[in-house]
C-alpha cells in the first residue's frame, strides 16, 4: 500500500472536461476522491461519473492480477511470469515482422491512455518496429474533427478555452448532449445563462434531450443533413449581410467558391431536406449574427459520419465566415469523448500523425523524428485505422494484434466482423484491467495493467490542458502501469531506447520532441504541472507567459498562406440509406450514468440506477405502428445482426429515428443488447471514422 496519506491531484479519467480531482489514500489501501476546488475547469464540482470514482478503483473483484498466455490456440490459458510473457510475444511479433514484414503487426490502443504510454507505443511501433500500424479508439470518436481543423485551420488545434464560455453571448451546440455527457461544462453554460438571460442556446439535435432542455432553438433537423444546415444558416448570414467580410479578405481564402455554393440552394429547400422550418434556420442566424462572440461545441453527432469531416468543415466555415474565431467567447470547441484523446494526438497516436503535429508525408519530418529516437526510418505509409486493422486480421494481412486499454468487441462498428477477425488472427495480446472484455476470449497473452489512481502520467482536455496524474495506490497483483508494460515489451525486442528511469522520463523526452513545433511544450515539467495544477498548450521554454488559452489571436492561421481555408463542401450522402425492408434511421448515443463500455462505471450500483439496461428509444407514433408499447421486447435488425432490447416511447426522437444506447456488450450471457450488432462499417474516406449514427434497420415486436 502506498504511504501517501494527504490528497493527491489527478484528472478525472471518463470525458475530455478533464475535471481536477483530489484522491485520498485511505488506510484500508482503498481511496476516496472528491473535486479539486483549486482545479480551474470544475472548481470542485463533479458529475455524477466523477462521483463514483472512488468505487471503480476500490472494487477490485472484476481485476486481471498476473500474466496469462496459452502455447497454441488449442490450449488453454495458463498463469506465467512477465518475462515468460514478454520473452513469446517478443518472439512471435519478431517472427512474423521477418516472415511478413512490419505491417504485419499492429497496436489498437485508447484515448484513455496516458500520454507516456502514448510516447512509449508511438516511438516503439513508428521508429523501432517500422511501421505506422498503431490506431485508437480515438479514431471512433474524433478523428473528423482532427481532419476538419488541419484542413480549415492548418493543424489540430482546439483555439478557444473554457473560460470562453463566461464571455460568449451566442451557442450553437450541433450533434452533442453536453448535459449528459459533458456535465460540467454545460454547468458552466446553465450559469452563464441564468447570470445572462440575453444569451442565447441553439442546440441541433434529432432528439429533444436535457441540452435542449436549456436551448433559445432547438433544431430537431433530420439525421445526416448537417451540412445542408450549416450551409443554409450560411446563406441567411449572407443574405442578412452578417459576415465579415474584412476578417474573410484578410484572414480567409476560397470564400468565393462556398458562396457560390451555398447560395445555390435556397433555403425553403434546406428547410425541407433539413425537417427544420425555413423561419427557424433564419432566426438560428440572426441569432449567430448579431452575437458579439459565439462559440460552437459539438461531438459524434458530427464526428461519427460517413460525411463527418464535410460536417466539421461545414461548422468550422461558419466562424470564418462572421469572424468569430482567435477573440474572447468566439470560436470552435469540439468535445473530446476521451480524456486524453488529445494527448494522443499530441503525441501523433494515430495511424496517420506523427509526433507533435508533424506531417507523416513529410519526408523532412520523419527524418526529423527518425535522428531524435536513433530508430530505423519511419514508414511513409498511414498505417491501417481502426477498422481497417480488423478488416486485416479478418483477410490475413494483418498476423498479430496488441489490444491495449479498449473493449472493441464492444465499441467497433459491425462489430460481429471484428469478432469474425480476432477468431482468425494468428496472435492476440490484450492488454487490460479488467477480466470482463470480450477480447480475452480470444487472446494467446493477456497482460494485467494497472489503473487510474495506480500510476502516474499526463493527460490533456478538450482545451489543451494538460495536468499531471497521482500515482495513489499500487496496482493489485502482479498489474503493472502499460508505459512499462510497452518498455519492458522493446526491450525483449532488442530494441534501444526504451531505459526510462521512469515516467517522468518519457514526459521529458516527449516534451523535446515538441521543442519548435506549434504545440512547443519544452517548458514543460513535472515540477510545472505539480506547481501550476495543469497548464495550456503551447508552453515554451524561456517564454515570458508561457500558458496559452487561445489561439490564433493575431489572425494568422496555420496554412502556409497563414489564412484560414473556407472548404466549399459540396453536400454528399454516404450512409445506408433506408429501404422498405430497413425503413428506420439508427443513431446511437450515450447515457448520463455510464461511460463507454461500462468496464468501470458499469461496476457502481448507484450509477446502474439511472438507466439499468439497455433499450431503444422510438416515437409513440412508430410504436403504435409496430403495435409495439412501452417496455415491449423489440427486434432491431439490419442486414449485419440484430438487438433484442425493450422499447422506450419518446416523443422526444425524430418520427422515423430509433436509437440505442452505445455502452452495453455482453452482459448475462447475452450480446443481444449490444448496439454495434446492427451499426454500418461504412466510414468518412478521409477520417476513416464510422458511421455509428445513421444505418438503415427493422423493427419488429419480439
Ligand atoms: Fe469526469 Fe467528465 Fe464528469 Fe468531469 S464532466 S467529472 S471529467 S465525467
Amino acid at each position: 500500500m502506498s504511504t501517501h496519506s494527504a490528497p493527491l491531484p489527478s484528472t478525472c479519467c471518463y470525458c475530455g472536461v478533464g475535471c481536477g480531482v483530489l484522491i485520498t489514500p485511505e488506510k484500508n489501501g482503498d481511496v476516496t476522491v472528491a473535486g479539486n476546488p483549486d482545479y480551474p475547469v470544475n472548481r470542485g464540482a463533479l458529475c455524477s461519473k466523477g462521483l463514483n470514482l472512488q468505487y471503480t478503483v476500490n472494487d477490485r473483484s472484476d481485476r486481471l492480477l498476473y500474466p496469462q498466455m496459452r502455447y497454441s490456440k488449442s490450449r488453454p490459458l495458463q498463469r506465467v511470469s512477465w518475462d515468460d510473457a514478454l520473452a513469446r510475444t517478443a518472439a512471435v511479433f519478431k517472427t512474423f515482422i521477418e516472415r511478413y514484414g512490419p505491417d504485419s503487426v499492429a497496436f489498437y490502443a485508447s484515448g484513455q491512455c496516458l500520454t507516456e504510454e502514448y510516447y512509449v507505443l508511438n516511438k516503439l511501433m513508428k521508429g523501432f518496429i517500422g511501421s505506422n500500424n498503431l490506431d485508437t479508439n480515438s479514431r471512433l470518436c474524433m478523428s473528423s474533427a482532427v481532419v476538419g481543423y488541419k484542413m480549415a485551420l492548418g493543424e489540430d488545434s482546439v483555439p478557444v478555452c473554457y473560460d470562453d464560455i463566461e464571455l460568449a453571448d451566442c451557442f450553437l451546440i450541433t450533434g452533442a448532449n453536453p448535459a449528459w455527457c459533458h456535465p460540467i461544462l454545460w454547468r458552466r453554460v446553465e450559469a452563464h445563462k441564468a447570470a445572462n438571460p440575453a444569451t442565447k442556446v441553439i442546440v441541433v439535435d434529432p432528439r429533444a434531450t436535457d441540452s435542449t432542455a436549456l436551448a433559445d432553438l432547438h433544431l430537431q433537423l433530420i439525421p445526416g443533413t448537417d451540412v445542408v444546415l450549416h450551409q443554409a444558416l450560411a446563406r441567411a448570414l449572407i443574405e442578412a449581410g452578417d459576415i465579415d467580410l474584412a476578417f474573410i479578405e484578410q484572414h480567409a481564402e476560397g470564400f468565393e467558391a462556398y458562396r457560390a455554393i451555398v447560395m445555390a440552394r435556397p433555403l425553403a429547400e434546406s428547410a425541407a431536406q433539413c425537417g427544420v422550418p425555413e423561419a427557424d434556420i433564419r432566426l438560428a442566424a440572426s441569432y449567430l449574427g448579431s452575437a458579439r462572440a459565439f462559440l460552437s461545441m459539438w461531438t459524434m453527432g458530427l464526428n461519427q459520419s460517413a460525411v463527418g469531416v464535410d460536417k466539421n468543415l461545414s461548422l468550422l466555415n461558419l466562424h470564418l465566415i462572421t469572424g468569430q474565431i482567435g477573440r474572447p467567447g468566439a470560436g470552435p470547441l469540439s468535445l473530446t469523448g476521451q480524456p486524453n484523446a488529445m494527448g494522443g494526438r499530441e503525441v501523433g497516436g494515430l495511424s496517420n500523425l506523427l509526433p507533435a503535429h508533424r506531417d507523416l508525408a513529410n519526408p523532412a519530418h520523419r527524418a526529423e523524428v527518425q535522428q531524435f529516437w536513433g530508430s530505423g526510418p519511419l514508414a511513409a505509409t498511414p498505417g491501417y485505422t481502426a477498422t481497417e486493422m480488423f478488416e486485416a486480421l479478418e483477410d490475413g494481412r494483418l498476423k498479430a494484434i496488441w489490444i491495449l486499454c479498449t473493449n472493441p468487441l464492444t465499441s467497433l462498428p459491425n462489430v460481429r466482423q471484428a469478432e469474425a477477425a480476432l477468431a482468425k488472427a494468428k496472435f492476440v495480446v490484450v492488454q487490460e484491467i479488467s477480466n470482463q472484455p470480450e477480447t480475452l476470449a480470444y487472446a494467446d497473452v493477456i497482460l494485467p495493467a494497472a489503473a487510474w489512481a495506480e500510476k502516474e502520467g499526463t493527460m490533456t482536455n478538450s482545451e489543451r490542458r494538460i495536468s499531471h496524474l497521482a500515482k495513489v495506490v499500487d496496482a493489485p497483483g502482479e498489474a503493472l502501469p502499460d508505459a512499462e508494460i510497452i518498455c519492458r515489451f522493446a526491450r525483449a525486442m532488442g530494441f534501444a531506447g526504451f531505459d526510462f528511469a521512469n515516467t517522468e522520463a518519457i514526459y521529458q523526452e516527449h516534451t523535446r520532441l515538441t521543442a519548435g513545433t506549434r504545440l512547443d511544450i519544452s517548458g514543460l515539467n513535472y515540477a510545472v504541472l505539480r506547481a501550476r495544477c495543469s497548464v495550456q498548450w503551447p508552453y515554451r521554454a524561456g517564454q515570458a507567459a508561457p500558458e496559452t488559452a487561445r489561439l490564433f489571436t493575431d489572425q494568422q492561421f496555420a496554412t502556409p498562406s497563414g489564412r484560414a481555408r473556407i472548404q466549399p463542401v459540396a453536400v454528399a450522402f454516404r450512409s445506408e440509406a433506408p429501404d422498405a425492408d430497413f425503413p428506420f434511421i439508427l443513431t446511437t448515443g450515450r447515457i448520463r450514468d455510464q461511460w463507454h463500455t461500462m468496464s468501470k462505471t458499469g461496476k457502481v450500483s448507484k450509477l446502474r440506477q439511472h438507466i439499468p439496461r439497455a433499450f431503444l428509444e422510438i416515437h409513440p407514433d412508430d410504436a403504435a405502428s409496430l403495435g409495439v408499447r412501452e417496455d415491449d421486447l423489440v427486434v432491431v435488425s439490419s442486414r449485419r445482426g440484430e438487438v433484442r432490447v425493450a422499447a422506450r416511447l419518446s416523443a422526444a426522437i425524430r418520427p422515423g429515428v430509433v436509437l440505442l444506447p452505445m455502452h452495453w456488450g455482453r452482459s448475462l450471457g447475452s450480446d443481444l443488447n449490444r448496439a454495434n450488432n446492427v451499426t454500418s462499417g461504412t466510414i468518412d474516406p478521409i477520417s476513416k471514422e464510422p458511421d455509428f449514427k445513421f444505418c438503415a434497420v427493422q423493427v419488429l415486436k419480439y
